[in-house]
């Protein structure tokens, strides 16, 4: 697909503004109206889903150029998705797809940032999205006694990351998982010093060659390991396994799971048992590219029914975040003794983003830390104790926002929680 694919649904787009907020039947509290952080943030209708369709259209018919001020506006954007879904409410059109060829059509035309040239030419030279030597990779699963699968068999390969791997603070939910795994008897192994980026953060960005590269290369030792199934912290690497290599005709047979999703039927079938208590009142914040954005991907191919431009032949399926994972982060949650779980108003389809993902965090620090922050503000109008995810990249943008801001709230992972009970 390519921007021209989606201009009937740019054309469609009525500049309702609805993409901008929580659905009005969705919103339970005003002051968390907003779902977009860039239209909160930057007040100008560019900054929205819409507007960015406004502008894709203007690209298309070469009405804009690719200037600087153009770049910016393309790139204060998390790809967080909640445009889409808000839109979907009431629209049948594609927002997130089209905003996202246009920063492939950016790419492709040389039109780059270059706050992103480092993570772009780390993933070409060192296989990772984080600047670091590639020797260090394994270093997470010292003393774990974990399978190699690049040299002994495994049902489960489990992937922690480029995050996980190069950040101490973050390495706990890899080495969590791996022993509550290993603990439920589950055969799992992992790439160690040969585990690679899946490549998901570039295709956001709009570097949809260096993303199709890198999967090609995963996919290449999934297939030499012989696993069927994939596990992984990250929601955005879990995103990237599950959608895009699915809509580039990658993933194959191979079923991705997210680890709480893998955890919760542990549980389930009483593989692990959280008996220890622990006293916490936690809020959840759904990952956008584990929520809304991780159910699976629609293959479609049709035409529009001649004299109509959006009634399909065969009727065309919408992707809107219905069949995201929502539950089982929560139901992990929920299976542990002491522990109380709170609701903040804007929750799964409509969940606010942490502000680190489509390169934000490496382009403009500072609006990742104020879309945080505002998180964090909701989180702690809750009442809770911490703030709990499933996704290293909200864990790690909210930890150095919260060290900046000095709000008292806790930040963890499911699984260190869950890891905690048993
Ligand atoms: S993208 Fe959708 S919700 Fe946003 S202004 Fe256009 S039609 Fe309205
Ligand atoms: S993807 Fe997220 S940040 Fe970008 S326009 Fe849509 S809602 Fe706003």
């Amino acid at each position: 697909m390519a921007l021209e694919d989606y201009r009937t649904d740019m054309e469609m787009c009525c500049r309702c503004s609805i993409c901008k907020f929580v659905p009005l039947e969705k919103l339970t509290e005003k002051r968390h109206s907003y779902v977009c952080p860039s239209i909160a943030r930057y007040n100008f209708h560019t900054y929205s889903g819409g507007g960015r369709t406004s502008m894709g259209l203007a690209l298309l018919d070469e009405e804009l150029e690719y200037d600087e001020k153009l770049l910016e506006v393309v790139y204060n954007c998390q790809m967080c998705g909640a445009c889409d879904m808000s839109c979907k409410y009431a629209m049948d059109i594609e927002v997130l797809e089209p905003i996202n060829e246009i920063r492939i059509k950016c790419v492709e035309g040389g039109h780059t940032v270059p706050a992103l040239d480092g993570i772009i030419s780390s993933l070409r030279n060192q296989a990772t999205m984080v600047p670091g030597a590639k020797a260090k990779r394994g270093d997470w699963a010292a003393g774990l006694d974990v399978k190699d699968i690049t040299k002994q068999q495994a049902g489960v390969i489990y992937h922690a990351g480029c995050r996980v791997c190069y950040d101490q603070d973050l390495r706990q939910v890899a080495t969590n998982t791996i022993e509550l795994l290993k603990k439920a008897g589950i055969d799992v192994g992992i790439a160690g010093e040969n585990e690679i980026c899946c490549g998901g953060r570039a295709y956001q960005m709009g570097y949809k060659e260096d993303f199709l590269n890198q999967a090609k290369k995963y996919m290449e030792i999934i297939r030499k390991s012989g696993a069927k199934t994939l596990v992984t912290g990250c929601a955005d690497c879990y995103h990237a396994f599950k959608v895009p290599y699915d809509k580039f005709g990658l993933k194959g047979d191979l079923e991705v799971m997210h680890a709480t999703e893998y955890l919760a039927r542990l549980i389930e079938e009483g593989k692990l048992k959280p008996t220890k208590k622990v006293d916490i009142k936690v809020t959840y914040h759904d990952p956008c590219h584990l929520g809304r954005l991780g159910e699976p991907y629609i293959h479609w191919e049709g035409n529009p029914v001649p004299g109509h431009i959006r009634i399909f032949d065969p009727p065309k399926e919408f992707r809107r975040g219905t069949y995201g994972v929502y539950e089982p982060p929560r139901d992990v949650l929920k299976s542990i003794p002491g522990l109380k779980l709170v609701e903040m108003d804007r929750v799964k389809e409509y969940a606010w983003c942490c502000g680190a993902g489509g390169g934000v965090r490496e382009s403009n620090p500072d609006f990742a830390k104020w879309t945080a922050r505002e998180r964090i503000s909701e989180a702690e109008s809750t009442g809770a104790d911490a703030i709990v995810t499933a996704c290293s990249g909200c864990e790690q943008n909210f930890k150095e926002t919260i060290d900046e801001c000095g709000s008292s709230l806790k930040v963890y992972d499911v699984v260190e929680l869950l890891a905690r009970a048993i």
